[in-house]
């Protein structure tokens, strides 16, 4: 640390994000939740020499094309569209400026929540999951926190039904709910058609997952005009270009692109089933996930032996050191090539232990 760094920054313990490995042909990558598949045909398509040429401009503000197909999409208005440099960047604003009564969520979800709160000195409240890692609604009753909840959750892949986010509104409809739904197209159904019934609710989703565009760096947010116009005056308070023009071009033409978002989302859906069935079969604890990831706790190890133990394979997957979390690796779910050869090296773990 250098002797001009802020002082109230010196806890700060950054976000550590999953490996990047440099050499990627040598390695099977199951360690951060990205896409098997390439982006639409569409992206390519909307990638030319004249969208190229307009680098030389600032991106377009206010309502854009990603926006309308955005609200097409989930049948909103584009002012209820708010758009970031990832979700993360959505996620920052959130902490920065809509927790005036500070901000809570659970003990095992996404790193980044503590991280965000550390970085903009909001205090925070952890409400424990249950043992099996559910997460119970009531424990959120009488809080005035604004509460941060991922759904489906991260690292367990555990989903709260409608109904169950509805009651969360419900508790008190002058408290903020963000609905972080990063992975909600893996057969969750999304908060956003509670919309026009609860002003309270702010739902945040990525293109990093089932629209191939991690890279790209994308992420929106839904909420009444009031909450958007509140995010846009955050933005506009930091970094009003923080979505470059070459990605709101591959945001919207991946929008529009239906079929292939849902031939993408069914794969990994079907993937993951098998995967997870075959896995259970070897004696493996796997909490029933609707993301494009499975947390998976193999027989007779710890989740550190079979991460080192797969790492040796060529296989990267995520492992979380923890008390809760020590018996488990998150694994993304891949092509099925790329999980046949994960039962491949499993099995050859397995023997040898
Ligand atoms: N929310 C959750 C639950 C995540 O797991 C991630 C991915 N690490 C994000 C948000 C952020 O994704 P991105 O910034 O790529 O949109």
């Amino acid at each position: 640390m250098s002797r001009f760094f802020d002082g109230k920054l010196s806890a700060l313990e950054p976000y550590t994000p999953g490996e990047q490995p440099k050499d990627m042909k040598k390695l099977i990558k199951l360690n951060t939740n990205e896409s098997p598949f390439p982006p639409s045909p569409r992206v390519f398509e909307a990638l030319t020499r004249e969208s190229i040429e307009q680098l030389r401009l600032y991106p377009a503000l206010g309502i854009t094309e990603l926006h309308r197909a955005t609200a097409d999409f989930y049948g909103i208005a584009p002012e209820q569209v708010f758009t970031a440099n990832g979700s993360d960047e959505a996620l920052a604003f959130c902490f920065h400026g809509l927790c005036p009564n500070g901000a809570a969520f659970a003990d095992l979800t996404y790193g980044f929540y503590p991280v965000f709160a550390g970085m903009f000195q909001i205090p925070y409240r952890i409400i424990p999951l249950r043992e099996d890692f559910t997460l119970n609604i009531a424990d959120y009753a009488g809080l005035r926190e604004t509460i941060f909840l991922a759904n489906p959750n991260a690292p367990t892949g555990l989903y709260l039904e409608p109904d169950r986010i509805r009651a969360l509104l419900e508790q008190d409809r002058d408290r903020l709910v963000v609905v972080d739904e990063a992975y909600i197209d893996f057969g969750g159904e999304s908060s956003v058609a509670l919309l026009p019934e609860y002003d309270n609710l702010l739902v945040i989703q990525t293109f990093s997952k089932s629209r191939q565009l991690a890279g790209g760096r994308l992420g929106l947010a839904f909420g009444s005009t009031e909450l958007i116009g509140d995010l846009n005056t955050l933005k506009f308070s930091f970094n009003p270009y923080s979505v470059n023009h070459l990605t709101l071009l591959e945001g919207a033409a991946a929008m529009r692109d239906r079929t292939y978002f849902d031939a993408c989302r069914r794969e990994i859906i079907r993937v993951r089933d098998d995967t997870t069935r075959e896995l259970r079969l070897r004696g493996f604890s796997i909490p029933e996930s609707l993301a494009n990831f499975i947390f998976a706790a193999p027989p007779g190890m710890s989740g550190r032996t079979y991460y080192e133990k797969l790492r040796e394979r060529g296989i990267l997957v995520r492992y979380f050191a923890g008390a809760r979390t020590d018996g488990y690796v998150r694994i993304t779910i891949g092509s099925e090539e790329q999980m046949k050869a994960l039962l491949a090296a499993t099995d050859e773990i397995l023997k040898e232990v």
